[in-house]
């Protein structure tokens, strides 16, 4: 699989140009490590301008005055041309990403322009509210834009994370400045162009690609950003919302790590719990925040489910994603894989059972055999920190307020799935479990319309849903005395 790469030059105010200091980094394919192209490697400097041209877009552009309307029937329009691109924006980002093509053409792609066609049908439905003040006064809210946004975005989802906070900072009339993860860069700076194509002002969307000490960091710190939206580790959220207090105090959203657990009772269909845990692990080679890889299993069914779960990886096939039958590609880089393989090495160390993968595979690239691992404790690494890899760890339970306790022994609160038939049950979970999304008898179900982000250190603010636009609107009071008012 070939493919050109056609945009590895910064975006800014509607223009690719390179980066102030003329360097370029590699960005690799993951199924081999070979270089798919340089990219200009942007920074403080570059940073500066971009901000700048985003600043000129929304203190005198026509972005933010235009009616949200018109702002969504441009959004439409980009979704549009998202769509037509859809097979080679699809290939990019798993030539990127090591993701598989037939699933991201669908979820990823597709689910980015409808991501921006929800947004778009918001755009026009900002409104405010009439006060009825004591006395004479006459009040009322606006809810304005609330300027220029940072969004720095991760590697595992790269489309989906650019326009899941792109779209709706659009809509609310907000100018922008992306940083696409080092790792992944390509499809972005291919949004970048179509997001011209489609008639978006200049200046409103610029993409800075660059590493996150560099161009991120800048990016956090900038005295002249009125916001910063972050997807990422909860070691980088920490540094952005310290750095964004030193600066200007700009407020963050923060979408951080997870350590997701689904649990599964004794009741479940156990055919559909192996399914669940499997994908909910598995699902893009466990780069995913929201990876259910904790699996607490009730002891009257645990024995048989950890045979048919190890059974049903048999038919699980690695390799490469652009293959229609693979399940589970490279990892993304050299990095992750090498940090994945010493994650299973330390479960091993630490006495918990490898029953299934856990190997490197393949001749060249990062691909890694699934992993499950049994006699796993509840302070073994394993089950405490995000891997971000394919790494099952699997523990018993008796009682649901043992479940309860173990679904919340974690410093994150990100996702949860529960898998019972009993109705009470699963209501009682839903309650207990300090998460953001609690599944009942599926796995890893987004939508654009459903809000999505952390508890405790996963974070808080919401990417989806009416909430995410919230984000990126503020709310001014207006009051006015009305003489000779009969009221
Ligand atoms: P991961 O650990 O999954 O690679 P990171 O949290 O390191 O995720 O990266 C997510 C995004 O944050 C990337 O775009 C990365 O470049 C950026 N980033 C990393 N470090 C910083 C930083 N100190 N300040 C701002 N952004 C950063």
């Amino acid at each position: 699989m070939t493919l050109e790469v056609k945009f590895t030059k910064l975006f800014i105010n509607g223009d690719f140009v390179d980066a102030i200091s003329e360097k370029t980094f590699e960005t690799r394919d993951p199924r081999t490590g070979d270089v798919i192209g340089r990219v200009a490697e942007g920074d403080k400097e570059d940073v500066d301008l971009a901000v700048k041209a985003a600043r000129k877009a929304f203190d005198h552009g026509k972005w933010p005055r235009m009616s949200g309307y018109e702002r969504g029937r441009i959004m439409m329009k980009y979704a549009d041309l998202i769509d037509q691109q859809k097979e080679e924006l699809a290939k990019l980002e798993c030539l990127d990403a090591g993701k598989l093509l037939a699933l991201t053409k669908v979820v990823d792609i597709e689910g980015s322009a409808d991501m921006l066609r929800y947004y778009a049908g918001a755009a026009d439905k900002i409104h405010g509210e009439t006060l009825k003040m004591a006395g004479n006064l006459h009040g009322y809210t606006l809810r304005e834009p609330i300027g220029v946004v940072g969004h720095i975005i991760p590697w595992n989802f790269p489309s989906l994370m650019f326009f899941s906070k792109v779209s709706p900072a659009l809509a609310a009339g907000c100018t922008m400045i992306v940083k696409p993860a080092e790792q992944t860069p390509l499809t972005a700076l291919y949004h970048a162009f179509l997001a011209k194509e489609a008639g978006i002002p200049d200046g409103v969307i610029n993409v800075v690609t660059g590493f996150g000490s560099t161009a991120g960091a800048s990016i956090a710190s900038h005295m002249d950003i009125d916001m910063v939206s972050f997807t990422g580790s909860t070691a980088v959220g920490r540094k952005i919302m310290e750095t964004a207090a030193k600066s200007n105090l700009k407020p963050v959203s923060l979408e951080l790590g997870g350590k997701s657990p689904i649990i599964i009772f004794d009741d479940a269909d156990i055919d559909m719990a192996v399914d669940l845990a499997r994908t909910a692990t598995f699902y893009n080679k466990g780069e995913a925040c929201i990876a259910g890889s904790r699996v607490y299993v009730q002891e009257g069914i645990y024995d048989k489910f950890v045979t048919k779960v190890t059974e049903s990886m048999k038919s699980w096939v690695v390799g490469d994603p652009f293959d229609p039958h693979v399940h589970q590609g490279p990892q993304v880089d050299k990095a992750q894989f090498e940090k994945v393989l010493s994650y299973i090495e330390h479960g091993k160390r630490e006495g918990a059972t490898l029953v299934t993968g856990g190997k490197p595979c393949g001749e060249k690239g990062y691909y890694i055999e699934p992993a499950i691992f049994t006699d796993v404790e509840e302070d073994m690494l394993i089950a405490k920190d995000e891997i971000f890899g394919p790494v099952m760890s699997l523990m018993k339970f008796k009682t649901i307020e043992e479940a309860i306790e173990k679904a919340n022994n974690t410093k994150y609160g990100l996702a949860a799935g529960v898998v019972t038939k009993d109705l009470n049950i699963a209501n009682r979970m839903s309650r207990s479990i300090r998460a953001g999304i609690i599944w009942i008898n599926c796995y890893l179900i987004i939508d654009r319309g459903c809000p999505f982000g952390g508890f405790k250190m996963s974070g808080f603010g919401k990417d989806s849903g009416m909430h995410a636009l919230e984000k990126y609107l503020q709310v001014k009071s207006v009051i006015t005395p009305i003489f000779d008012s009969p009221w």
